[in-house]
């Protein structure tokens, strides 16, 4: 699996991490009939949501909503779809099941999930893991994919010297 470790400055660089992302990953989901699950881990603030704005902002022209209440917010993009999960407010994995979003796993797009290990069982196979951390005042973010080579990762570094 690729893997890289980058630091993020400040919150544009978070964002423009969501925005490359996105550049590299929105293409490959056009072509594939299951979504693209990408997992989001790291402790409140630590900058899961403010990657998924720039993610989505990408190629979505419209207000992006917070998932915090609603759990899951829906994008539609034309030929694909994105959808924003956040699943801190999830009280047991089963519910995950209820919410009725198989379907989202099951069509082109990309599903964001922000803490993933509420779904327990019912958690969706990774294609894209990204651990979020505190720096200091900064961030820092290890990103692990098998759909993306270890040169596309490393490409990202640059961000990393955005300092
Ligand atoms: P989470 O979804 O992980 O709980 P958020 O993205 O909602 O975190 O919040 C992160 C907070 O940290 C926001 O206030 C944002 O402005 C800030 N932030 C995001 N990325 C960085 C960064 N690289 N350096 C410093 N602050 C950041
Ligand atoms: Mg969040």
């Amino acid at each position: 699996m690729a893997e890289v470790k980058l630091k993020l400055a400040d919150e544009a660089a978070t964002v423009k991490l969501g925005e490359r992302l996105s550049e590299l990953l929105v293409p490959l989901c056009r072509t594939r009939a299951q979504a693209i699950n990408i997992l989001l881990y790291g402790e409140l603030g630590a900058g899961k949501t403010t990657f998924s704005r720039g993610f989505i902002q990408r190629y979505y022209q419209g207000l992006v909503k917070s998932p915090t209440y609603t759990l899951v917010e829906p994008y539609a993009c034309g030929d694909f779809a994105l959808y924003h999960f956040d699943l801190y407010r999830l009280s047991d994995p089963e519910e995950f099941e209820y919410l009725g979003v198989r379907d989202y796993f099951a069509q082109p797009g990309c599903c964001l999930i922000e803490w993933p290990d509420k779904a327990g069982e019912f958690l969706p196979e990774a294609d894209v893991i990204l651990e979020f951390s505190y720096a200091h005042v900064a961030r820092q973010v290890v990103l692990k994919s098998n759909l993306l080579s270890q040169q596309q990762l490393n490409e990202l570094s640059e961000l990393s010297d955005m300092l």
